[in-house]
């Protein structure tokens, strides 16, 4: 990382360079505006919190913004495309497959690892003029006036902390879910706890996956399982959370015979399990992604139920729809009341529908009530037989709802 102290002013400080923080900053600095990156973590750490052993399904709009941000070519070296989507439930025979050539594209998305994804992404910032990303550095206080913000930022290198105030015309906020630094602005979130974990982990199988991501629904909660290089598997397996600890703590020989006994046969035995973390399952929405010249964006701002895949897919949209409306700003006042209202109202209609689409499907799937499983299990089947309503599905999963073609413009 490059060595230098941070300047005393930026136009825009971007609090967390994780995966939302880090694509905002190659966005931003594609356009000509230079920010200076705040990130509490070493980027090399294993315990670095954005970029964890966990994966991430890119969709094909994701893709499109990745591209504009010039990380797409190293991107589809370490990622694997996924070429059909197949969602069952657990004990019936109904069931719902949507393949790449159906849709008329090579994939329909991509699966990569959260720690290849953000060296990737970190590797095109160090080389990259324009940004000045500071690591372990933590944001510990903002204050606000009409004209700017100022950030006390800390540096810890062994025993040694250096402390220094930065001020900035916009201070965006990529800080995570819990986002204490939103807690200090005042701006309240919704919260809904599901009351389960997702246990993580990258496994083998007998037979090649052949770029099928498997979503299965099962009285606990949904199961999936995303294709990833060297034909391994990422499983995200939602437990009730008081099982969670029994799960992490099985035998890799007894965890593999739980799984298959959940997922079925499609993929032979399960032949290795790799190593198990598991993620608390909640909702957050903040009520507003805007107060003085802060604004949120990632899961700092909405953080969802990872049963669509969909919380970075909708990260990355903020990403595109905050470029898009910085890019045209007169006199570097990036943080004007004018431009984070008109941002807060182009996303509002986006994430007010992701959010509830994607807690509806976590209810509604984790409902064992009898009849709504037999009409689960009759949609699925509908689903599989029926061109339009397909062809909906399609589009939800690839993202192609969100039009990116600013950022595309924002490129030339
Ligand atoms: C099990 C699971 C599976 C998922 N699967 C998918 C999927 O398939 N597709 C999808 O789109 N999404 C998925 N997601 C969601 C995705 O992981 C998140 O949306 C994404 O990680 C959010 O990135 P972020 O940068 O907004 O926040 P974070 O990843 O939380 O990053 C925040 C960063 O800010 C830093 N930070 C915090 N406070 C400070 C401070 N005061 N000063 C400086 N730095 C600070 C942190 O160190 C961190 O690096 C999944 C989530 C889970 C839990």
């Amino acid at each position: 990382m490059k060595s230098i102290q941070p300047k005393q002013h930026y136009p825009v400080v971007i609090v967390g360079g994780g995966m939302a923080g880090a694509s905002l900053a190659l966005a931003l600095a594609q356009q000509g505006i230079t920010c200076g990156v705040f990130e509490a973590f070493a980027l090399d750490k294993p315990s670095q919190p954005s970029f964890d052993d966990r994966t991430v399904a890119l969709s094909a709009a994701s893709l499109n913004i990745l591209k504009h941000l010039g990380v797409s070519d190293k991107l589809f070296s370490i990622a694997e495309p996924i070429q059909q989507i197949h969602v069952s439930e657990q004990g019936h025979i109904g069931f719902a497959r949507l393949k790449a050539e159906d849709c008329d594209v090579t994939a329909l998305g991509l699966v990569v690892e959260n720690w290849q994804l953000g060296r990737v992404l970190h590797e095109k910032i160090e080389h990259h003029e324009g940004i000045d990303l500071f690591a372990p550095t933590r944001v510990t206080r903002l204050e606000q006036s009409a004209q700017e913000v100022s950030l006390r930022v800390e540096t810890k290198e062994g025993d040694q902390r250096t402390e220094q105030v930065v001020t900035a015309s916009l201070v965006v906020l990529a800080d995570g879910a819990r986002s204490p630094l939103r807690k200090a602005l005042h701006i309240d979130s919704d919260v809904r706890d599901f009351e389960t974990s997702a246990i993580v982990c990258n496994l083998s199988t007998q037979r090649p996956h052949q770029g099928c991501a498997f979503e299965r629904f099962t009285p606990h909660g949904p199961l999936a399982l995303l294709p990833l290089t060297q034909n391994r598997m990422a499983l995200v397996w939602s437990k009730p959370r008081e099982d969670v600890e029994h799960y992490l703590t099985l035998s890799e020989q007894d965890f593999a015979q739980k799984l298959e006994s959940e997922f079925g046969a499609r993929l032979g035995r399960i032949t290795k399990v790799g190593k198990r973390n598991a993620f608390p399952l909640m909702q957050q929405k903040a009520e507003t992604v805007f107060r003085g010249r802060c604004v949120l964006i990632g899961n700092a701002a909405q953080s969802l139920h990872p049963i669509a895949g969909q919380g970075f897919n909708l990260g990355l949209r903020d990403v595109a729809t905050l470029s898009q409306c910085l890019h045209s700003v007169k006199d570097a006042d990036y943080g004007h009341y004018d431009v984070l209202s008109h941002y807060e109202s182009l996303r509002q209609a986006d994430r007010d529908k992701t959010v509830w689409t994607t807690e509806s499907l976590a209810r509604w799937f984790a409902n064992p009530w009898a009849p709504m499983s037999l009409t689960r299990n009759l949609l699925l089947k509908a689903l599989d037989v029926t061109p339009v309503a397909k062809e909906v599905f399609a589009q939800q999963a690839m993202g192609f709802n969100f039009n990116n073609s600013e950022l595309a413009a924002n490129d030339e």
